[in-house]
């Protein structure tokens, strides 16, 4: 089988498959570390995602993996206390994963940061990418699957390779596949030395700019941006002071943090996730692209189905 793409999508679905049993073989334009996959935050959360009537069973599957992964200290993955908020009233409807989180409580205004109207505290596991990424490769590779620097051309160059082939090429599908309906959405995190935060929060917003923090031990992600249609590949000097500037109103101990690092990544947009077998030419292509801001909170059950849809 072969997978084109070493994100956490592709690092997935080589596991799933290479632990069933398959001999598998990822090809990738980038390293894992130098993915999008890499730039994330990252948490689970309750996503909200379509396709509504899958979404929500891949989170699910997705965030009993990542529990259990937080047994283990070399995952990287790690459960973690904090906030989701929003400067307007979040109504009473929730989506259906938000049964996941076993302590989930609204704020009262006591919990809220200023400007902060509503709200709600639980416990989710949040996920050190470029830990976690190193990981799913020990472990593909542990499973005796084989990691390629290769650019693919097209589906055809997939196929002459492999009858069974799995797309999780991220925006790359925009190209590969020729698919309008994938766009970047830019984003951009500061990495800093952590000041002693320990709980992670995350601003709900319709805005492209907002709050979040993920602490992961000693570094602290700060962010965020969601720019659409924006191919930029570099961190950018103003979104920096911008992301610092609404991070030290939640927490002044941000101001001074030291900055370590900046990552970049481009969410690949699509108004539906795209987890789809089609039939090519004789040969098999299951697509798993386009899960926006979600990848990582649905990248297992996104895997699990992957590897039911080739079996089919
Ligand atoms: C700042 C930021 C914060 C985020 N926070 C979260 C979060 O908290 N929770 C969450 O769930 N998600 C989050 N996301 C979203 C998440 O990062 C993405 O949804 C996810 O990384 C997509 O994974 P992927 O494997 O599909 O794509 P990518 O990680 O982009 O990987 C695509 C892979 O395909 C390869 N590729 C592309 N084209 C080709 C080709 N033609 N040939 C060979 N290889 C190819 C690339 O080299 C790469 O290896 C965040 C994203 C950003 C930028």
């Amino acid at each position: 089988m072969l997978v084109i793409g070493a994100g956490v999508q592709g690092l997935t679905c080589g596991v799933v498959l290479a632990e069933a049993g398959n001999r598998v073989r990822i090809r990738t334009t980038d390293p894992p570390r130098a993915t999008t996959s890499a730039a994330a935050g990252a948490m689970w959360a309750p996503t909200m995602a379509s396709p509504s009537d899958r979404a929500p069973h891949w989170a699910a599957l997705s965030h009993a993996e990542f529990t259990e992964l937080a047994d283990d200290d070399d995952t990287g993955v790690h459960l973690s206390k904090g906030r989701i908020a929003a400067r307007y009233g979040l109504g009473e409807a929730l989506p259906a994963e938000a049964r996941l989180i076993p302590d989930l409580q609204r704020c009262g205004p006591q919990d809220l940061p200023a400007g902060f109207a509503d709200g709600f505290r639980g416990t989710v596991p949040l996920i050190d990418m470029p830990r976690y990424l190193d990981y799913l490769v020990a472990r593909f590779r542990g499973a005796g699957g084989e990691i390629a620097r290769s650019a693919v051309q097209s589906c055809d160059e997939a196929i002459a390779e492999s009858g069974a082939v799995v797309n999780c090429s991220g925006v790359g599908a925009h190209e590969l596949v020729g698919d309008p309906g994938v766009y970047p959405v830019f984003g951009q995190l500061v990495v800093v030395r952590n000041p002693g935060v320990d709980e992670y929060f995350i601003e709900l917003t319709e805005s492209g700019e907002f709050i979040s923090a993920m602490p992961h031990g000693d570094r602290l992600l700060l962010g965020g941006v969601k720019f659409a249609q924006d191919w930029g590949t570099r961190p950018r000097p103003r979104v920096r002071e911008g992301i610092l500037r609404r991070c030290a109103a939640l927490d002044p101990r941000l101001a001074e943090a030291e900055v370590l690092d900046e990552l970049v990544g481009l969410r690949p947009g699509r108004q539906s996730v795209r987890v789809q077998l089609e039939r090519y030419s004789g040969a098999r292509i299951v697509h798993n692209y386009g899960h926006g801001g979600n990848g990582v909170a649905l990248s297992w059950g996104c895997a699990y189905e992957v590897a039911e849809l080739l079996a089919s």
